[in-house]
């Protein structure tokens, strides 16, 4: 195997030039290809080329003065596998997935530099094939720091976002459309119990939609301050709101036990999660937390089922859905579904790019 970050062309039996690419060792396999044209170098133009390209196409973000946090370029999406780019109000933070596309960090910093105006630049680095954060450095290379926290916004709503300060910065970009809808169709005196809630960005989102009261539920102890700040920054009273550090599934048989029942609940849980007293697989335990989720939800509620799990399609999803139901007795009707918004640029080739599946399902009974 030649070394990470090589630039290789790819030949068929007899020799003929197929595409041209790196190799750079990544859960998604052995390397990217950038082109499919032989006589293309790969120096800094090539990758201003692709970065003034992947800037154009999010112009209209840009422009929206309502929504400063983006995704800027999206790996293979955008003809770079292995580097994502993220816009935060000015700063940009770049995340390396492999030491092969960090080998050509810097022509790809090069080309950044050249390639838009910046407050400041940032990276992550998850390398070790899992996608694992390593935390080896401070992730601030170029231009101005930002504040800890800046603030961005999101169709009009707050989010206190820290660009150094471990593996993710706050929120969750590809969820946008997802809290848009939850705002603005389902929340208005909705109760609203949000599970695996990381900073409360979907409690947020309900409760500047008019939600009745919010329960935030997250096993890490971090993610309290985190979501009364997340309700601070939008000068929403989290006094009136519920922030729980806890293990979901203890949540469950508590709520259970109580007989409570909310209105609407969104369940976003990682794909694979250990907690002290469970092991959680997406593509394995989909089905029992939904059957959690249906017994605390009201007749007639909404149940947003999420996941960012790539190891099964939207139809493999929609079957754990029906399965849980029917293992239940119960009915559904699903009211909308979403996949990766449109900064989240994914190739029809390579569909397994899409990993986010969220599915808005009534339950009927
Ligand atoms: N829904 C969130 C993102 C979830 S990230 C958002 O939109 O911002 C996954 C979260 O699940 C992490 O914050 C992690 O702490 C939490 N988590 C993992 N296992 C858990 C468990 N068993 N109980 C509660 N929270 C858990």
């Amino acid at each position: 195997m030649p070394e990470e970050g090589t630039v290789i062309n790819l030949v068929d039996e007899k020799n003929r030039f197929i595409v041209k690419g790196y190799h750079g060792i990544q859960n998604k396999g052995y390397g990217w290809v950038l082109t499919q044209h032989k006589n293309d170098s790969i120096d800094i133009d090539f990758f201003v080329k692709k970065i003034k390209a992947a800037v154009a196409y999010r112009e209209e973000f840009y422009k929206n003065e309502s929504t400063t946090a983006f995704r800027v370029l999206n790996g293979e999406g955008d003809g770079l596998g292995g580097l994502t780019i993220d816009y935060f109000d000015g700063f940009y933070m770049l995340t390396w997935y492999s030491l092969g596309i960090y080998a050509l960090k810097d022509i790809i910093l090069e080309a950044l530099k050249q390639s838009v105006e910046y407050k400041g630049i940032y990276q992550k680095k998850r390398f070790d094939g899992k996608g694992k954060y390593l935390d080896d450095d401070n992730d601030f290379l170029f231009g101005k720091e930002a504040d800890a926290p800046i603030i961005v916004k999101e169709n009009g709503v707050n989010f206190a976002i820290y660009l150094d300060d471990g593996a993710m910065v706050g929120v969750f970009l590809d969820q946008r459309d997802v809290r848009a809808a939850i705002r603005d169709k389902y929340a208005k005196g909705k109760t609203v119990l949000n599970t695996f809630s990381y900073t409360g960005a979907f409690s947020v989102f309900a409760a500047v939609g008019g939600a009745k009261k919010t329960t935030s539920v997250d096993l890490a102890k971090r993610s309290l301050v985190k979501t009364q700040e997340q309700f601070n920054v939008n000068a929403i009273d989290v006094q009136k709101q519920d922030i729980i550090v806890e293990d979901v599934f203890n949540y469950f048989k508590y709520a259970v036990r109580k007989k409570l029942l909310f209105d609407m609940v969104v369940v976003d849980p990682p794909s694979f999660a250990r907690s002290k007293k469970h092991t959680f697989s997406a593509s394995k335990d989909y089905v029992n937390l939904l059957k959690e989720v249906i017994q605390i939800t009201n007749t007639n509620g909404i149940i947003v089922a999420s996941t960012n799990s790539a190891n099964f399609s939207m139809m493999t999803f929609r079957d754990f859905i029906s399965k849980a139901f029917r293992e239940l007795k119960g009915k559904f009707k699903v009211e909308e579904s979403f996949t990766l918004p449109k900064d989240f640029k994914v190739l029809e080739k390579f569909k397994e790019g899409d990993y986010l599946k969220v599915v808005f399902i009534r339950k009927i009974r």
